[in-house]
């Protein structure tokens, strides 16, 4: 049994080094005789962790597959409709929705979610094209699409800009709600040639207006702020 010089650890035959003070090891006995293999395995034995480029590659096989097959299946056998339009849409938008996280991680964040509201609209209006009428996607479809993708910009552009806490997030979501809801409102009385008023969506839009003043309270009183996040732990 051979210790180590230096800090007498006992040491494995076929070690050169000492495990823990990393002294080499030189054993006058050994000398010139070959080293006994080591009784640990070389392999580590993990499996490798899956990278983002062998995802993506797996996704596009799905989506390419997905649509390749639905428009044979279209074109040969059910073809009474286009339906493998709808199918190839829904590819190409979960392939546009997937593309910063899997395919460039570098996209800048307010052109991927532009691109993600530019590919639901195109989606929206190719159902428009394939039904009998299309006016829902003029007057409902694309404002709707249009609003809540402006929305989450503004959204990330304060979160970017400002410091972004759970407090702030809640009121910049109550401020946007309500909004939302009146204009969906408005656009859905427009769409139905009715006068344009407000009746739900002003129950939506007083609540949230209270919850927005108690959220701005507590952010601007320290005290209260403080007490709030010892109470919910954040
Ligand atoms: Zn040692």
């Amino acid at each position: 049994m051979s210790y180590c010089v230096n800090c007498g650890v006992e040491l494995e035959a076929s070690l050169q080094e000492c495990p823990l003070c990393h002294t080499p090891v030189i054993n006058p006995k050994t000398i010139g005789k070959p080293v006994p293999s080591s009784p640990y395995p070389v392999d580590k034995g993990q499996v490798e962790v899956v990278k983002r480029k062998d995802l993506g590659i797996l996704l596009s096989v799905v989506l390419i597959a997905t649509s390749v097959t639905c428009l044979l299946l279209n074109l040969l056998i059910f073809n009474h409709t286009r339906w493998s339009l709808l199918v190839i849409g829904i590819c190409i938008c979960l392939f546009v929705f997937t593309f910063p996280a899997v395919y460039y991680s570098k996209t800048p964040v307010y052109i991927s979610l532009l691109a993600d509201g530019v590919s639901v609209a195109i989606y929206l209006y190719m159902i428009g094209f394939l039904t009998p009428s299309d006016t829902w996607f003029w007057q409902l479809g694309l404002p709707i699409v249009a609003l809540i993708t402006a929305m989450m910009e503004i959204f990330t552009f304060l979160a970017r800009k400002f410091p972004f806490t759970i407090l702030s997030g809640a009121l910049c979501l109550f401020i946007e709600i309500p909004l939302f809801c009146v204009a969906l409102e408005l656009f859905i009385r427009h769409m139905l040639t009715e006068p344009l008023s407000i009746t739900w969506s002003a129950v939506v839009l007083t609540v949230c207006t209270i919850i927005d003043f108690a959220l701005i309270t507590i952010l601007v009183k320290k005290r209260l702020r403080n007490e709030v996040r010892r109470r919910l732990h954040f």
